[in-house]
């Protein structure tokens, strides 16, 4: 990123040093150590960069580059940050996707002017700072996990870490190549690792990727070496991993262990992610679906729209579950009954609720202190915590589920020993604001309480002394002041001074133009009590504070318990919240393939609509059911704007909500457990990665087909309209057939009125199409869906209500007519009697035509050029056309 030294075109290393100052040539050797950031190199109160760091962090933060001094003839740039402001800063740069290298100042500048004029404070490279690695408070989302993952290959196989640093939760997981960028898209990560040379699919999303060394990700003994980390003899003790999700456990461990050096937030030990545990959704549906990540910024998601959590864990909690639904019936039922539970019972919803409003994120702030960058108000983070747990506790609903008897569990050992011991040792007020002293109570330690007195009191002590001097001297004028380079000193006016002199007990300190300074033996004795007071204040409170994140520390576990439980109770009680403002219905959740949603809604587009009645309530049955005519695949056809895409994605939506542990928007739903969900609407081009609109459409088509089972919900949207119209109806037909066969769930949007007619041969595909009313002229969306197919796409309609120019619209229409009636009919009846699956079956009905039809036609008839069969066939035209203007009947 900033590599500064390019070999040949600048002099080496060593040659630099010798021309530098010390204190340059102590930077370059820093740097060229640490090559893969931008290095805050800590001067006094700032930190400053040089060279090239220089000009990029100028350029990126809107900051001064200046320059300081010369290197090798040429002037230094330099632009600096003050370290009170260094987070800002920081966050800035990782948010540009920059690492940044920390070099503070390990010793006090004191001891190395002892040294020598000449000598430099020494400096040591701390921590760098990279977008997967923060711990602070003001750099991470609170809402959202910041995930570093590691990427590991091993024999066509794939290992995936992903830790949320921050609150050390670590997770495995093993995938093939198909399945790589799902999982990666599922994990969602901030920043990736991986092997130099190591092919990666594109993400979707801007993440920071590093390329290491390939042996980092050796697989043979990372599992042994891995257990060692984890201080365990075998990795079974936390469950059967395989060698490539272990190598890459292990390099993400060692990269964490190398950018934090010393001070690595703890990671839990790692936890398996079992595939099969969670619905599968495949990256391109994911970001069709915009679950968590909204494809226009600031545009609404899934989560979004149905977050009522108060806290940011709980946030976090419900991403991950809109993410990875589950497909465990029993687990699933578990969660309905949590929320039923709290949709029965209001008072305790909001009491819940209310304690756990903005309850702070236990875990991170745990993180922080174990990485020796806790303060105060991280210990205070944890007391608030239990405390909140402790409240939400005495709320929970008497009756209480399974799901709420276990969140009952983790939380009933609260405050514990440690929020006991927190409660009663910190000053609320002080932690809170941080404050470098006085954050813990009084009366905790009576030595620290001394020692703050004597502190404290040093103005009174200093004023009784100032009162026995005037008395002794007689002089009125007589002060005791301080300064920051005299310390305490008594000060009398010029014409007082020799008063003073004459006392024995003064001794003269300094004389200015109208004052004279003088101490006493008292007073200095006073100043070094006052001082070393306060030294001892100072430490004695910080070895309480040492002592109490030990503590905090060592019940690490039972913290992240209580976390744990306070997470699934702000889900819970969400859950019920937006169940009940929006009124949403329990789904029934079970084996088999049923899908059946009565009066289903889209959770986004009703969220967004000004009065969610406005939202017309569609049905949607897949079910297979025992008889013939049970829907398996639903072949939607409608004009466009119809609402074709608005019900496709909500039934969706539907499935990851019932399966996320959610109520659902219908009045009633049914839903037979779905192992893998796929969404394509419409088409994007990938044109970065060198694959046109219809490529990537296929490319995402052919996975679908590949990969959907029995279990599957398809939806899909317009697939094959971005090639010739024939090619795409013949994929789109082909892959309908393909999936009725495989005997998925599968809803199709299309405006390929041709494939209605499948329908008509394959029991199992229904049609159904989205009612409109034409009036006038114009078109009304009813956005109903009812059985049966479109007549026509009204696309020249939208086109007219989108604005297209008046003659544009006239002579769409115009050309609409001239095609409908000659080509696309007479191609169409051929290519339906070309499939040999149809090949009794009756061409469709000619569109309806429109209302000028029969004029046109008429225009078109040159009577002397006909011959007489020619004329009786443009006779059975003309009554068609007015047939279908209903002016016939
Ligand atoms: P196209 O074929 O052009 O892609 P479409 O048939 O897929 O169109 P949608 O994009 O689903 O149409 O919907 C068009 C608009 O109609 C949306 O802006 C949506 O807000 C509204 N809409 C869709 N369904 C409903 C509904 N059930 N109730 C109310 N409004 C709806």
């Amino acid at each position: 990123m900033s590599e500064r030294i390019e070999e040949g075109a600048t002099p080496s290393l060593e040659a630099q040093v010798a021309q530098a100052t010390p204190m340059m040539a102590q930077y370059l050797s820093i740097k060229a150590d640490h090559t893969e950031g931008l290095l805050f190199y800590r001067m006094g109160d700032f930190y400053e960069l040089f060279f090239e760091d220089a000009e990029i962090a100028a350029k990126a933060l809107s900051i001064h580059c200046t320059t300081r001094g010369t290197h090798m003839g040429e002037p230094i740039k330099m632009a600096g940050v003050p370290v009170h402001a260094a987070e800002e800063y920081l966050s800035r740069l990782i948010a540009q996707n920059f690492r940044v290298v920390i070099a503070e100042q390990t010793e006090d500048p004191a001891e190395a002017k002892k040294r020598g004029a000449k000598s430099v404070v020494a400096r040591a490279v701390v921590r760098i700072v990279t977008p997967g690695t923060l711990t602070e408070e003001r750099l991470l989302d609170p809402g959202r996990a910041s995930r570093l993952v590691a990427v590991a290959a091993h024999k066509g196989g794939y290992g995936i870490a992903s830790a949320d640093v921050a609150s050390g939760r670590f997770h495995l997981c093993a995938t093939d190549e198909a399945g790589l960028l799902g999982e990666l898209a599922r994990i969602d990560p901030v920043e990736l690792i991986a092997a130099e040379g190591l092919e990666l699919p594109a993400l979707p999303r801007r993440v920071t990727v590093g390329r290491r060394v390939p042996s980092e990700f050796r697989a043979n003994d990372a599992a042994e070496r891995l257990a060692a980390a984890f201080g365990v003899a075998d990795l079974a003790a936390f469950g059967t991993f395989s060698p490539v999700e272990a190598a890459a456990g292990l390099a993400l461990v060692n990269y964490l262990a190398e950018t934090q050096l010393d001070n690595a937030p703890p990671l839990d030990p790692p936890a398996k992610d079992e595939p099969g545990d969670v619905m599968a959704i495949d990256a391109a549906t994911r970001a069709s679906l915009e679950l968590t990540r909204p494809t226009r910024p600031d545009g609404p998601t899934l989560l979004s729209a149905v977050d009522r959590t108060v806290s940011g864990i709980g946030a976090q909690r419900l991403g991950e579950r809109l993410s990875s639904p589950s497909t465990n019936r029993i687990l699933i039922a578990e969660r309905h009954d949590g929320v039923a539970a709290f949709v029965d019972d209001a008072l305790a919803r909001s009491a819940v609720r209310a304690a756990l409003r903005g309850v702070p994120d236990v875990l991170r702030a745990v993180g922080r202190l174990a990485a020796g960058r806790g303060q105060p108000r991280d210990a205070l983070a944890v007391s608030r915590a239990l405390a909140a747990a402790a409240t939400a506790h005495a709320a929970l609903p008497v009756e209480r589920p399974p799901i709420l008897a276990s969140i009952a569990e983790a939380l009933s050992e609260t405050p514990g020993e440690i929020g006991a011991r927190l409660g009663a040792m910190l000053d609320e007020r002080a932690a809170a604001a941080n404050h470098p002293d006085g954050y813990i109570a009084h009366g905790i330690d009576p030595a620290l309480d001394e020692a703050r007195t004597l502190r404290d009191e040093s103005r009174r002590y200093v004023a009784a002394l100032q009162a026995d001097y005037q008395n002794e001297t007689g002089v009125r004028s007589l002060k005791i002041k301080h300064n920051a380079v005299l310390g305490w000193f008594i000060e009398v006016p010029v014409g007082h001074a020799d008063t003073l002199r004459g006392h024995e007990a003064f001794s003269h300190r300094q004389s200015l133009a109208s004052q004279v300074r003088f101490t006493t033996e008292p007073l200095r004795d006073l100043e070094s009590r006052i001082l070393a007071a306060s030294d001892d204040a100072r430490s004695r409170e910080q070895a309480i504070f040492a002592d109490l994140v030990a503590g905090i520390i060592a019940a690490r576990p039972f913290l992240s318990r209580v976390a744990e439980g306070m997470a699934e109770l702000d889900v819970t009680a969400a859950l019920a919240e937006v169940a009940v403002e929006r009124r949403w219905v329990r789904p029934t959740v079970e084996d088999g393939l049923a899908f059946a949603v009565e009066d289903g809604r889209h959770p986004v587009v009703e969220a967004a609509l000004s009065d969610a009645s406005l939202f017309v309530p569609n049905g949607c049955d897949l079910t297979p059911g025992e008889g013939e005519n049970a829907a398996r695949a639903i072949i939607l056809t409608g004009p466009n704007m119809g609402g074709k895409s608005t019900y496709l994605r909500q039934n969706a939506l539907i499935a990851i909500l019932a399966q996320a542990g959610s109520f659902v928007p219908a009045a009633r739903a049914r839903i037979g457990i779905v192992d893998r969900l796929f969404s394509r609407i419409g088409a994007s081009d990938d044109l970065a990665a060198g694959r046109s609109t219809f490529m990537v459409e296929m490319v995402e088509l052919a996975a679908i087909l590949n990969q959907a089972g029995r279990g599957a919900l398809v939806i899909l949207d317009e697939i094959g309209r971005g090639t010739a119209t024939f090619d795409g109806l013949s994929i789109a037909w082909a892959a309908l057939e393909r999936l009725n066969e495989i005997g998925c769930r599968t809803l199709f949007a299309t405006h390929y009125h041709e494939l209605t007619a499948l329908s008509d041969r394959r029991p199992r595909i229904h049609n159904a199409t989205m009612r409109v009313k034409e009036w006038r002229g114009d078109i009304v969306f009813l956005h109903q869906v009812e059985p049966g197919a479109a007549d026509r796409s009204y696309g020249v309609q939208v086109a007219r209500l989108a604005g297209l120019p008046a003659a544009v619209v006239r002579r769409a229409r115009d050309v609409l007519n001239r095609l409908e009636e000659t080509d696309r009919g007479a191609a169409r009846a051929a290519l339906m009697a070309d499939l040999p699956l149809f090949a009794t079956a009756a061409p469709a009905a000619t569109p309806a035509l429109a209302a000028s039809k029969a004029l046109e036609v008429l225009d078109g008839i040159d009577p002397d050029a006909l011959s007489p069969r020619e004329a009786l066939e443009a006779l059975y035209e003309l009554k068609a056309a007015r047939r279908a203007e209903g002016g016939d009947e």
